[in-house]
């Protein structure tokens, strides 16, 4: 397990006072920076710390707690109770806030009502909880970006493409012939963008026929592996590959390449989702077709700013925080398209 310890610059009286409105943190055990009582520390707990994504939105967390709070970060290993111990953590150690990246978006109840008997206000962030935990306390904000969003934009980048490319339709059926790799089950960014990616084709006029669906876990060496098989099994056939981010398109790209795509004239259109560093540089080699940014610099930066506001006592809004607060507790990052003509927008 990692820590990560941002040091506070500005240790302001406005956070001296505020303090005593909440929790007030325990400046002894490991919490110990020597900041002194005035000091607000967030307890943040990632999914896993291995995916790509979420890396940056945790790297995006650091950068903005820097002079405003001490953060926390903790590796949740992909296990819901090993993320259950480490809310009681933070919850023992009588963090101001906590911002948590649930493992099964589900369990967030639980969180909720852990946070609410401490009165520790939480900010969950990527795995939107259901609609009725949300309600079960008023300090309880989700960070996060419109799943379906993500998907239509997926879709009408393969739409534009094959508008502007006729010989993508191998067969010459009029349709097109697809491969959908999905992210992990349960997630509402799986479920979404599988369902909007496809839908935005449609609704553009274009039959489709799914060759092949499965899920790669949001995984780039299983993405590789399935589509393979999908290769495998459908050959030639395939004329897209729609994956929900950019780490299983990548790998996608891995299992075509090893198939002859990419040279020689031999082209497949993917898209994925996220706009990650490797992504782009797939995009600016002409692999990748295109994807869309999910935006964890600002995803990262609103959880930080909301943790701090509720930590502080205070009533989020955009004056605290930079974003609008939708429907009392919500807080959208839209997504943008991105392609090799505006890649710089997604740095
Ligand atoms: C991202 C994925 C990531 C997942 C983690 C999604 O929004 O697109 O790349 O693995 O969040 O929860
Ligand atoms: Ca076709």
């Amino acid at each position: 397990m990692k820590k990560k310890w941002i040091p506070v610059v500005i240790a302001g009286a406005l956070a001296v006072t505020a303090l005593s409105a909440c929790g007030k943190k325990d400046d002894g055990g490991s919490a110990g920076s020597g900041g002194g009582g005035g000091d607000l520390t967030i307890g943040v707990a990632i999914y896993k710390f291995d995916d790509t994504f979420m890396t940056g939105v945790r790297n995006a967390i650091s950068d903005a707690a820097n002079g405003l709070a001490k953060v926390d970060i903790v590796d949740s290993q992909n296990s819901q109770p090993t993320q259950n111990d480490k809310v009681d953590l933070f919850v023992s150690k009588k963090y101001n806030a906590m911002a948590i990246n649930p493992v099964d978006r589900t369990a967030a109840g639980v969180i909720i009502d852990k946070a609410k008997s401490a009165n520790i206000p939480v900010v969950f962030f990527n795995r939107e909880p259901l609609a009725d935990d949300m309600k079960k306390w008023d300090k309880v904000y989700y960070v996060g970006a419109k799943a379906e969003q993500s998907g239509t934009m997926e879709g009408e980048l393969l739409v534009d493409y094959w508008k502007a490319h006729p010989e993508a339709d191998k067969n010459k059926d009029g349709k097109i012939q697809y491969i959908m790799l999905t992210g992990e089950p349960g997630h509402q960014d799986a479920t979404l963008r599988t369902k909007f990616s496809v839908q935005a084709i449609e609704d553009a006029g274009i039959q489709v026929e799914k060759l092949a669906e499965d899920t790669a876990m949001w995984d780039r060496v299983k993405a590789q592996d399935k589509m393979a098989t999908f290769l495998s099994a459908h050959g030639d056939k395939i004329e897209a590959v729609l994956a929900n981010n950019d780490d299983m398109a990548l790998g996608a790209i891995e299992a075509l390449k090893a198939a002859g795509y990419f040279k020689d004239n031999k082209f497949m259109p993917v898209v994925g989702v996220d706009a990650t560093a490797p992504a782009l540089q797939a995009l600016s080699d002409g692999t990748l077709l295109g994807t869309v940014l999910n935006d964890a610099k600002n995803q990262g930066g609103a959880t930080l700013k909301l943790a701090v506001a509720l930590a502080k006592g205070e009533t989020p809004s955009k004056d605290n925080t930079g974003f609008d607060i939708t429907d009392g507790k919500y807080i959208w990052v839209p997504y943008k398209k991105i392609t090799k003509d505006n890649m710089n927008d997604a740095k």
